[in-house]
C-alpha cells in the first residue's frame, strides 16, 4: 500500500516537472501588409542602415499566390497562413469550395490560450479578419463585425467602430459586446489602464489614416492618427502575460500596403518604421519571455517597388514602383524563440498555419 503510494506521488510529481518543461510557447505573428525585400530595405536604409529583423534567428520564404490568382491580395494571403488553405482572392476563412476552416487562432483557443488582435487599419479589414472570420467577400465588415461578436478574442485594436454601432441592421453591437464582458476604449491611455479581460480599443471611426506630408492641409481634412502601433502592442503583451495563459497574438503593419498602392514612398516607409519599432518591443519581450516564438512576414509585395539610388551617408533613397497593385514576389520569413528553426526554407504561404500548429499541438 505505502510503496503504491509513494509510485502514485512519483508519478505526479515527475508529470508536474514535465508539464513545466513542455509549456505552451506564446505565439506572436506579425504580418508587415505588402512588406517584401524591397520594402523592409528601403526602411533599413532610412534608419541609418538599422532594422530590427537583423536580430532574427532563421529566415525563410514563401510563396504568396492564392488558389485562383497569381497574385493574391490580403484575404486570400492572410486565410492561408491563418487557416492552413489556399483560396480565392477576397475570401475569408474558407477553403476555394466555401468551407469554413478553423482558424489558428481558434485552435490556441481551444487549447486555452488567450488570443489578442493588433492592427493599424480597421479591425474587420482583410488581415486582421482572416483569423476569426468565414465569410465570401471581404468587404461584408457589418457581417464581419457580427462574426468578431463570436469570436472570444481577449483584446483588440484597430478602427472600424461604425461597422459595429452605425448599422444597415440598426444593431448596436458595442452595446450588445459590453454586456457580454467586453469594455471599448477610445485612445492609447485608457488602453493601458484598463485591466479588464477583455477590451476592444476603437482607433478610428472607418480607417486609422495615416497622413504624415499633409501639414499644409487642414488637419481635420484627413484625420491624421498617431502612430499607436509599438505602443498598443506593449500594453496588449502586458495584458496577456497579466492573464497567466499561454497566448495567440497577430499584429499587423497594415499600411505598408496603403503605401505601396499609393507608389508612395514615404508612406511606405513611414509605415514599415512603425512596423519596426513594433518588432523592437515584441523582441525584447519575448527575450526576456524566453517561451514566446516571434514570426515576421508579409501577405504578398505591393506596388512591385524597387531601389534604384540613394545615399548611405543620409539615410535617403530612391523608389521606383512598377505597379499600383499587388506582385507576386516571395515574401521572406523571420523567426525568433522556441522552434524558430521551422521556418527556415523555402515554403508556400499555408505552411506557416502548419509550422504553428505543429508548435500548438507539440
Ligand atoms: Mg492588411
Ligand atoms: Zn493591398
Amino acid at each position: 500500500m505505502k510503496k503504491n503510494i509513494i509510485l502514485a506521488l512519483f508519478f505526479i510529481i515527475s508529470f508536474d516537472v514535465f508539464s513545466q518543461e513542455s509549456e505552451s510557447p506564446n505565439i506572436i505573428l506579425m504580418i508587415g501588409d505588402g512588406m517584401g525585400l524591397t520594402q523592409i530595405t528601403s526602411g533599413m536604409y532610412s534608419n541609418n542602415n538599422k532594422v530590427a529583423l537583423e536580430d532574427f534567428q532563421y529566415i525563410g520564404l514563401s510563396k504568396t499566390h492564392s488558389y485562383d490568382n497569381l497574385v493574391t491580395e490580403s484575404a486570400a494571403g492572410a486565410t492561408a497562413m491563418s487557416t492552413g488553405k489556399k483560396t480565392n482572392n477576397g475570401v475569408l476563412g474558407l477553403d476555394h469550395m466555401g468551407n469554413p476552416q478553423k482558424s489558428i487562432l481558434f485552435i490556441c483557443q481551444d487549447k486555452g490560450y488567450s488570443t489578442a488582435l493588433v492592427a493599424t487599419s480597421n479591425i474587420l479589414h482583410a488581415t486582421p479578419a482572416a483569423f476569426f472570420a468565414n465569410i465570401d467577400d471581404r468587404y461584408k465588415y457589418e457581417d464581419i463585425a457580427d462574426q468578431m461578436t463570436k469570436s472570444g478574442i481577449n483584446y483588440f485594436v484597430g478602427g472600424g467602430e461604425q461597422y459595429f454601432n452605425s448599422r444597415k441592421d440598426k444593431r448596436n453591437i458595442i452595446n450588445e459586446m459590453s454586456k457580454n464582458g467586453y469594455e471599448f476604449v477610445y485612445n492609447i491611455s485608457d488602453f493601458e489602464k484598463n485591466k479588464s479581460d477583455y477590451i476592444g480599443f476603437f482607433t478610428a471611426k472607418d480607417e486609422p489614416y495615416y497622413v504624415y506630408n499633409r501639414k499644409d492641409e487642414p488637419v481635420e481634412l484627413f484625420k491624421e492618427r498617431e502612430p499607436y502601433l509599438a505602443r498598443s502592442t506593449k500594453s496588449t503583451l502586458e495584458k496577456l502575460k497579466e492573464l497567466g495563459n499561454p497566448f495567440f497574438i497577430m499584429i499587423e503593419g497594415s499600411q505598408i500596403d496603403w503605401g505601396g498602392h499609393d507608389n508612395d514612398q514615404e508612406y511606405m516607409i513611414s509605415q514599415f518604421l512603425e512596423f519596426n519599432q513594433t518588432i523592437e518591443v515584441v523582441l525584447e519581450f519575448a527575450k526576456k519571455d524566453k517561451n514566446t516564438i516571434v514570426v515576421v512576414t508579409a501577405d504578398h509585395e505591393t506596388g512591385g517597388a524597387a531601389i534604384v539610388r540613394g545615399d548611405l551617408s543620409s539615410s535617403t533613397i530612391k523608389n521606383l514602383f512598377a505597379t499600383p497593385n499587388h506582385t507576386a514576389s516571395m515574401v521572406p520569413v523571420f523567426s525568433f524563440g522556441p522552434s524558430a528553426h521551422l521556418f527556415k526554407g523555402i515554403y508556400e504561404n499555408t505552411e506557416i498555419f502548419n509550422k504553428l500548429l505543429s508548435i500548438v499541438n507539440k
